[in-house]
């Protein structure tokens, strides 16, 4: 699942080669690609040829994933300076958080991007992960006031798929595509009962080998002990907010109390039962500050989460906030560049949110800014548009990019275990 990056073959020696790509000058063991010549184009891992190419493909594979790299020193502001070193040394406090976040100058923003950039590359070097997701279940007894799911938007179609549905999906997406790395995602779906869900996790399991994150909302912590107990890895469990009175706010209404505390609780306690935590917060929300923001980088921050979760407000017909703002996207991108700088080995996707508002172009600039991994939407086409989380949601799968990340290697395996190993 780990991308691989362009070179050209500039020298043989044996089984190995001398590309030179980005990274500069790299030896690579070509033995699984057969026969190769001086000038051809492969991807290749940190030591491992993994396939042919062609220069085509290859130049559009730089363009992709390219970054900027021009910053001139004597154009940037002086604190800023001095914030970017001390983010080499230690946590950034609150305030420098949110005078980063209140960055205004472009070569300003450029210049925390620039840094957010080599943070990740000196730490994750040019690994980036495809993770996929099925949104199995639009189904939803909650009533979150920004949400599409909300039990009270009687306009949107509502579907369930069947587990038979849901594996057909993940055989294609693991033994066709590769697929390591999934996330199950729903409304609160109590027609997906416990059993149900523990069977399915447990058939998963048997049947491949992938890592699951289940994206499911509050269930009993006994439900996800079985769960976990029956192969799952991870959980995607934003806290939305870190302000405690704005949560409460957006998840109240006639039907619904929603508690704070009882999500932090629950995020809590599954890190204590062994799982591998993405978690985080809802960006521009109507009614939440800057501080608010600083105050959620330093949340995922305290709970150590292994992944990043995170993405822009984007308004859904039908829900409380309908008419609300779209949030900017800028605001992401320096969430995202900003929780590099605070959590250098976290995998920070850039979400479908953030795509939803940026397009396709704001991928390229999420994975130059921090970001290290993409989230493919893999849910059947005919269930897509009822997932409807908000209003014009991006499915951008970009099959180039999946034939580049998704390679069955037992290093990219090792890998993801040992960072799974660490983390929980
Ligand atoms: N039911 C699950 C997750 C499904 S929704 C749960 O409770 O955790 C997945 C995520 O979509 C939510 O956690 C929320 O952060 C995000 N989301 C919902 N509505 C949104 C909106 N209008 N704009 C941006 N993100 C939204």
């Amino acid at each position: 699942m780990c991308l691989t990056i362009p070179g050209r073959i500039k020298k043989i020696d044996g089984n190995f080669a001398i590309l030179e790509g980005s990274f500069g000058l790299r030896k690579v063991n070509t033995m699984a690609l057969g026969k190769v010549k001086i000038g051809d184009w492969l991807l290749a891992t940190t030591g491992l040829a993994v396939k042919k190419i062609n220069k085509d493909e290859a130049q559009e594979l730089i363009k992709l994933l390219k970054g900027h790299n021009y910053v001139n020193n004597d154009k940037i502001d002086k604190k800023l300076l001095s914030i970017l070193e001390n983010a080499r040394k230690r946590s950034l406090n609150r305030d420098e958080i949110i005078f980063l976040l209140n960055l205004r100058r472009r070569e300003d923003v450029e210049a925390l991007f620039l840094e957010a950039d080599v943070i990740r590359k000196s730490y994750l070097k040019d690994f980036i992960c495809i993770h996929g997701i099925i949104e199995f279940s639009n189904y939803c007894e909650n009533n979150c006031s920004y949400c599409g799911l909300r039990f009270e938007n009687k306009k949107l179609k509502r579907y369930r798929m069947s587990l038979k549905e849901i594996i057909g999906v993940i055989d294609n997406a693991v033994n066709k595509i590769g697929y390591k790395m999934l996330v199950l995602q729903s409304g609160v779906d109590k027609g997906w009962n416990d059993t149900k869900l523990i069977e399915l996790i447990k058939l998963i399991k048997q049947k491949y080998r992938v890592f699951i994150f289940v994206s499911i909302g509050e269930r009993s912590l006994k439900c996800y002990k079985e769960m976990k107990k029956a192969g799952a890895d991870g959980i995607l469990l934003r806290f939305e907010t870190s302000n405690k009175e704005l949560y409460q706010r957006l998840h109240f209404s006639k039907t619904l109390k929603g508690n704070f505390d009882k999500r932090l609780k629950l995020i809590s306690d599954l890190k204590k039962n062994g799982y591998y935590i993405s978690s985080g917060s809802i960006i521009g929300l109507p009614g939440q500050t800057i501080k608010d923001l600083a105050n959620d980088v330093l949340m995922m921050k305290k709970m150590n989460v292994g992944m990043v979760s995170m993405g822009p407000f984007v308004p859904s017909e039908n829900t409380l906030l309908g008419k609300e703002k779209e949030a900017e996207a800028i605001l992401s991108l320096k969430m995202i560049a900003i929780c590099r700088l605070l959590m250098k080995e976290a995998r920070i996707p850039v979400t479908s949110a953030l795509e939803t508002i940026g397009g396709e172009e704001i991928r390229k600039k999420g994975l130059s800014c921090g970001a290290n991994s993409l989230m493919f939407n893999l849910t059947p086409r005919k269930y897509r548009k009822d997932y409807k989380i908000y209003n014009n949601k991006f499915y951008g799968r970009n099959k180039k990019l999946e034939r580049a990340a998704l390679f069955q290697n037992e290093d990219s395996w090792r890998m993801i275990e040992q960072e799974f190993r660490k983390k929980i």
